[in-house]
Order: C-alpha cells, then sequence, then structure tokens
C-alpha cells in the first residue's frame, strides 16, 4: 500500500508542517512556504524490524562511569556516587519561602 501525502516546507529555514502558511511560525518570513510531495509506503514489509533487540537484565553489562565527588556525602550518596561529566542534574536549593512548594 502505498500514501502519498503533502508537507509544506520552509525555504528559508526548513521548517515542515503539514499545513500552508504564508508567514513562517519559526523564522517568521514571508512567501517562503513550497509543498512537498511525499511518498509514504504503509508497507509492513518495508518497516524494519528493530535492530536493537532487548536483553535479559542480568546479561546487560554496567559501564564503567567516573564520577566526581561534590564533597556533600549525601548528595554523592543520591547521586549515585557523585556527578557525572556530560550528564545534567538538576538542583534546588530550599530556602524560607520555597519550604511550603511541592
Ligand atoms: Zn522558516
Amino acid at each position: 500500500m502505498s500514501k502519498q501525502s503533502t508537507i509544506f516546507v520552509c525555504r528559508n529555514c526548513g521548517n515542515e508542517s503539514s499545513k500552508w502558511f504564508g508567514k513562517c511560525p519559526v523564522c517568521n518570513e514571508w512567501n517562503t512556504c513550497y509543498e512537498e510531495k511525499l511518498n509514504t509506503k504503509l508497507n509492513n514489509k518495508s518497516v524494519q524490524k528493530n535492530e536493537i533487540a532487548p536483553i535479559a537484565l542480568n546479561n546487560v553489562k554496567s559501564q564503567d562511569i567516573i564520577r566526581t565527588c561534590t564533597g556533600f556525602e549525601e548528595l554523592d550518596r543520591v547521586l549515585g556516587g557523585g556527578l557525572v561529566k556530560g550528564s545534567l542534574t538538576l538542583l534546588r536549593r530550599r530556602t524560607r519561602n520555597s519550604e511550603n512548594l511541592p
């Protein structure tokens, strides 16, 4: 089964939309919209099976992750041993005004 659909693309920034637009909502340029036809095959054979197969939890190999101690014993414990390079950790300082907040 083959289905043809249309998308509208901004010539300036590449923003894609299912609807035509006179002014691009992303870059705010006027008259940059053009129509592009897509051939979307909705055939099960064309959909590749996941190349990544699930594995049992006991077969998962742990990675050696370098953790940096923060100097706060409790925080390091909560973080699993410290901060991980390249990770993002949100911290919230509790203040007098925030005591009643969730
Ligand atoms: Zn645009």
